[in-house]
């Protein structure tokens, strides 16, 4: 089953996370064969009446129940909503809020533990791609360094930096050279990420090794979002 996945960043307020959950609900009711889930900020995570394939996740929380964290949630928070699925290792926590791959290791050891559904993020920056296919691995095959990849409830996205929020999808060749390496390692669905839009979301996830997609942009106006739904409908 295609699985898409979208992220929310820092965008919508409770008020449209709610109509945009609720519509995306609603499509869903008839649509059994794709495994949705939207990652809101954490101030519009709520009790949602949610009646089809779509599931709510944290884009972040800290590796703790409660204590004193400023400005960090944590499974006591998410529990108050029911969450139990996580995105960690998102190249924007890792280059702009500066998580180290150890802090992302025991992140995923806690989460794991508790038994959530983790959305587990790689890729690799322009500078790195730019050395070719091979610095490009051995740069993503750091990121798996501390990551239990035999988890049961593991979904792992390749996200080039270089792809994310610039309007710059890979090309089908670099998403298959990099997708299969993984891939012959590790068995797990493994979605795409990085400027993927209403227009080659369907190209994108009919590519050999892509199990779906992970959006930031193109997924926020509720309409492109159910757009793109309709548009891997029956891959
Ligand atoms: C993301 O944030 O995971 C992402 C892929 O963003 P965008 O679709 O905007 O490139």
């Amino acid at each position: 089953m295609v699985i898409i996945a979208s992220n929310f960043k820092t965008n919508h307020t409770r008020a449209s996370t709610k109509e945009f959950i609720s519509f995306v609900n609603e499509y869903l009711n008839n649509e059994k064969d794709v495994e949705v889930m939207v990652f809101p900020t954490a101030t519009s995570l709520d009790n949602y009446k949610i009646n089809s394939n779509l599931t709510i996740g944290a884009q972040n929380a800290y590796c703790v129940n409660s204590g004193s964290f400023t400005g960090e949630i944590g499974t006591q928070q998410l529990d108050e909503f029911g969450i139990k699925t996580i995105l960690i290792g998102h190249s924007e926590r890792r280059h702009i809020l500066g998580e180290s791959q150890e802090e992302i290791a025991k992140k995923y050891a806690f989460y794991k533990e508790l038994g959530y559904k983790i959305v587990y993020c790689i890729g690799e920056p322009l500078e790195v791609k730019e050395q070719g296919l091979e610095a490009t691995l051995e740069y993503i095959y750091e990121q798996f360094v501390g990551i239990d990849t035999t988890y049961a409830d593991l979904v792992l996205a390749y996200e080039p930096v270089w792809a994310i929020g610039t309007g710059v999808t890979a090309t089908n060749e670099d998403i298959k050279s990099v997708h299969s390496a993984i891939k012959s390692k590790i068995n797990k669905p493994l979605l795409y990420g990085g400027s993927v839009k209403v227009d080659n979301v369907a190209q994108i996830c009919s590519l050999d090794g892509v199990d779906g997609a992970l959006i930031g942009t193109a997924s926020w106006v509720k309409e492109d979002f159910v757009q793109i739904l309709k548009n891997i409908k029956g891959l």
